[in-house]
C-alpha cells in the first residue's frame, strides 16, 4: 500500500491522479489533498476520496468551509497549507501538480521530510533546478518525472548508463497554432490558444504549448531530471504526440517510448515505479490504424520562447528563474485579456534583458527575483 498526497488535486493532472489512485484502491490510499480556488469540487473529493490533510489556497474559503468538512479531516490553507501537505503527515510519494513557482517550497519540504516526489510541476524544476536535484541528493529522495516526456526519457533509460547517451530528443505536438505563420498570430484569442489539437490539460500549460515555452520549460526540466548538457538536448515537432520522446545512444540505437496521448500512463508510472500496473479503458496504440508519423525541425524565429528557453539555460543562474516568472505572469496576463498572444514573447524578452544577474542564485534570491519579474511584467506591460 503506498501512501500518497497531493498538490493541485483539482487540476488536469490532479483529477488524473485520483482516477489512477480511485482505479486500485488496493495499491494507494490518499493522505492528504491541496485545492486551489475550485471549493465546489474539492469538497466533493474530499466526501469521494477521504483524505486526512486538506489545504485551500485562501483563508476565507477555509472560514467558509471549515464546518462543512468532516470531522476527521485537518484544514489548513495558505502556503502554509501547502506545506502540510507536502510534508506533515504520513504520505510515501508526494504527486506535485500544483501550477507554478508556488510548487517550490513544498518540493522542497518534501524532499527534506523524504518523500519520493512525482513532479509534474515542471516551473518548480526550471526555476531552481540546482537547489531541488542538489536538495534532493543529499536527502537521497527520487525526482520521479510526471511529464509525458520526461517519463518517456525516464522509460528508455531504464537499465542503461546516462554516460552512454548521446542525445535526448524531446518531442513536441507544436500547439494550437502549429499551422499558423508567425504573421497570423497578431490577433489569435484566447480561446483560440486554448484548443489544444492532442491533449486535455489546463489553461497555463495549454497556453505555453502555444507558445512552444511549454517545450521550452521541458528542455530545462530534462537537463535537471538527467543531469544532461543542452547541447545534447534536442527539440523535434511531431504532430500525431504517439512517441513521447526519445534516447539517443553512443552507438546510433535510438529507444523511444509511443502510445496514445494519455497523462494517465506517466502519471501511473510515477506512482508504481519500477512496477506497472493494468491501465483501466487506455485506448491501446494502433500503429496500423495511424499509418504514417511525421516529424519536423521547430524555427526558433517562429517559436521565439524555444529560443528564449535555451538561451536562458545555458546561461543558467536567474536566468530560468526570470524566464519562468516572466512567463507565468504573461500567461496570466494574456488570460485575463489584459495583453496579447504575442506579448508574452515579448514580456518574457524584456524581463531577460532588464534582470540583474546572480550566477548562483539561493533559494531567497529565487524567490525575490520571481516576485520582481512578475511585478515588472505587469507594470511593463499593462499600462
Ligand atoms: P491546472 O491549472 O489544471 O491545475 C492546477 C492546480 O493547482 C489546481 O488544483 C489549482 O487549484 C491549483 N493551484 C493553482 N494555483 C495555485 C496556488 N497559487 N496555490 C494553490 N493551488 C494552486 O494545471 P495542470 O494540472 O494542467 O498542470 C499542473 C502542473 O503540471 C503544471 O506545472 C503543468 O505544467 C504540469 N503538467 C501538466 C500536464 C497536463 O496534462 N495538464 C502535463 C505535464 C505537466 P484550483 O483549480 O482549485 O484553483
Ligand atoms: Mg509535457
Amino acid at each position: 500500500m503506498k501512501k500518497i498526497s497531493l498538490l493541485g488535486a483539482t487540476g488536469s493532472i490532479g483529477t488524473q491522479t485520483l482516477e489512477v489512485i480511485a482505479n486500485h484502491p488496493d495499491k494507494f490510499e490518499l493522505e492528504a489533498i491541496s485545492i486551489g480556488k475550485n471549493i465546489e469540487l474539492g469538497l466533493k473529493q474530499i466526501i469521494e476520496y477521504k483524505p486526512k490533510l486538506v489545504s485551500v489556497q485562501f483563508k476565507e474559503d477555509y472560514d467558509r468551509i471549515l464546518k462543512e468538512v468532516p470531522e476527521n479531516v485537518k484544514l489548513f490553507y495558505g502556503k502554509e497549507g501547502l506545506e502540510e501537505v507536502a510534508a506533515n503527515n504520513d504520505a510515501d510519494i508526494l504527486v506535485n501538480a500544483v501550477l507554478g513557482s508556488v510548487g517550490l517550497g513544498p518540493t522542497l519540504s518534501a524532499i527534506r521530510a523524504g518523500k519520493t516526489i512525482a513532479i509534474a510541476n515542471k516551473e518548480t524544476l526550471v526555476t531552481a533546478g540546482h537547489i531541488v536535484t542538489s536538495e534532493a541528493k543529499k536527502y537521497n529522495t527520487q525526482l520521479l518525472p510526471v511529464d509525458s516526456e520526461h517519463s518517456a526519457i525516464f522509460q528508455c533509460l531504464q537499465g542503461e548508463r546516462l554516460v552512454e547517451v548521446e542525445k535526448l530528443i524531446l518531442t513536441a505536438s507544436g500547439g494550437s497554432f502549429r499551422n499558423k505563420e508567425r504573421s497570423d498570430l497578431k490577433n489569435v484569442t484566447v480561446e483560440d490558444a486554448l484548443k489544444h489539437p492532442n491533449w486535455s490539460m489546463g489553461a497555463k500549460i495549454t497556453i505555453d504549448s502555444a507558445t512552444m515555452m511549454n517545450k521550452g520549460l521541458e528542455v530545462i526540466e530534462a537537463h535537471w531530471l538527467f543531469d544532461m548538457p543542452y547541447e545534447k538536448i534536442d527539440v523535434l515537432l511531431h504532430q500525431e504526440s504517439i512517441i513521447h520522446s526519445m534516447v539517443e545512444f553512443i552507438d546510433g540505437s535510438v529507444i523511444a517510448q509511443l502510445g496514445t496521448p494519455d497523462m494517465k500512463v506517466p502519471i501511473q508510472f510515477a506512482l508504481t515505479y519500477p512496477n506497472r500496473l493494468q491501465l483501466e479503458n487506455k485506448k491501446r496504440l494502433n500503429l496500423l490504424e495511424i499509418g504514417k508519423l511525421h516529424f519536423s525541425k521547430p524555427s526558433l524565429d517562429r517559436f521565439r520562447c524555444l529560443q528564449f528557453a535555451f538561451e536562458a539555460g545555458k546561461k543558467g543562474g536567474t536566468y530560468p528563474t526570470v524566464l519562468n516568472a516572466a512567463n507565468e505572469q504573461a500567461v496570466s496576463l494574456f488570460l485575463d485579456g489584459k495583453i496579447s498572444f504575442l506579448q508574452i514573447e515579448d514580456s518574457i524578452d524584456l524581463a531577460l534583458d532588464n534582470h540583474n544577474y546572480i550566477a548562483s542564485p539561493s533559494l531567497e534570491d529565487i524567490q525575490e527575483i520571481d516576485r520582481k519579474t512578475r511585478k515588472f511584467v505587469e507594470s511593463m506591460m499593462v499600462k
